[in-house]
C-alpha cells in the first residue's frame, strides 16, 4: 500500500468511527434514522420513536454507546483552543459499568503530563476519600467536565464547556450510574445548570437525568482548607448508603 492510499484509508476509518458514534447517539435518542430502515418499515410521521420503549421488538433493538465509542468520537480532540496545548487528552477513566462516577472540573498539570485524571496532589486525596468509602479507584470511574487543561490551571470558558460537555453527557449515558459525585463548584454548576453556592448545594441530592448526584467540596479546596474534609465526609456517607447493598 502507498503512502496515499495508506492516508485514505485511515481518513475513511476515521470517517466511518465518527458516523457509527453519531448514529449511535441518534439512536440512543430515539431518533433512529430514515435511512436506517428498510423499505416500507418506516415508521409513522407521529409515532413516537423512543427505541428503547418501542413495543416492536426488531426495532427496538438498543445499540448502546459504549466508552470506547465516545473515544474515537472525540479522537485527537480540536474542538476548542485546549486542543493543540494538551500534552495528553484526559479522558476518563475506572470501572465502565461503575454504580458511581466522580467528576471533576479539568485536568491539571500532572494529568496533563499523564493523561489520567486526579493523579496530582488533589488526586491523592480523592484516592483516599474513595478508599475510606471502602472501595478502590478502579470500582469507580473518575472523569472531569474538561478533557484538556486550560493553561495555568485558569477556569474554563463556555466555548470549552460548550465543545466538551457533550462527551461528558456521552460518557455518563455509556456508564449509566447510579450516582455522580460532583467535585466542586465547577462541575456542580455545569452540571446541574445553576448558580447556587456550593456550600448550599453540597450534602443533598439532586436530580440529573434520573440520577442522582452529590455535590460536594472538591478536593483541591480540602487541600487549602482541611477543617471541610467532615463535610465531605458526610456527603461521601450518603452516597455510601445510597448504594449500598447494591455493589459497584
Ligand atoms: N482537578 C480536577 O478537577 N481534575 C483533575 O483531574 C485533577 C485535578
Amino acid at each position: 500500500m502507498t503512502h496515499k492510499e495508506g492516508e485514505a484509508r485511515t481518513e475513511l476509518l476515521a470517517l466511518v468511527r465518527s458516523l457509527k458514534a453519531q448514529i449511535r447517539s441518534e439512536i440512543d435518542e430515539g431518533n433512529i434514522p430514515s435511512y436506517l430502515y428498510i423499505k416500507g418499515d418506516m415508521p409513522q410521521k407521529d409515532r413516537p420513536l423512543h427505541n428503547n420503549l418501542s413495543t416492536e421488538p426488531h426495532k427496538a433493538a438498543r445499540i448502546s454507546v459504549t466508552l470506547e465509542d465516545v473515544k474515537q468520537e472525540l479522537g485527537d480532540c480540536q474542538r476548542c483552543a485546549l486542543g493543540r496545548l494538551r500534552t495528553n487528552l484526559v479522558f476518563g477513566e475506572g470501572n465502565p459499568k461503575s454504580g458511581l462516577v466522580f467528576v471533576g472540573e479539568a485536568p491539571g498539570g500532572d494529568e496533563d503530563m499523564q493523561g489520567r485524571p486526579f493523579v496530582g496532589r488533589a488526586g491523592q486525596l480523592l484516592t483516599r476519600i474513595i478508599e475510606a468509602m471502602g472501595l478502590k479507584r478502579k470500582d469507580v470511574y473518575i472523569c472531569n467536565i474538561l478533557k484538556c487543561r486550560p493553561p495555568g490551571n485558569r477556569n474554563p470558558r463556555p466555548e470549552e464547556i460548550n465543545a466538551c460537555e457533550p462527551f461528558l453527557i456521552k460518557q455518563l449515558k455509556a456508564i449509566n450510574p447510579r450516582v455522580i459525585c460532583a467535585l466542586g463548584t465547577f462541575a456542580s454548576h455545569t452540571l446541574l445548570k445553576t448558580d447556587v453556592p456550593i456550600t448550599v448545594l453540597r450534602g443533598k441530592f439532586h436530580a440529573y437525568h434520573g440520577i442522582q448526584l452529590m455535590p460536594t467540596y472538591h478536593p483541591a479546596y480540602l487541600l487549602r482548607n482541611p477543617g471541610a474534609k467532615k463535610q465531605v465526609w458526610e456527603d461521601v456517607q450518603k452516597i455510601m448508603r445510597l448504594l449500598s447493598p447494591q455493589t459497584l
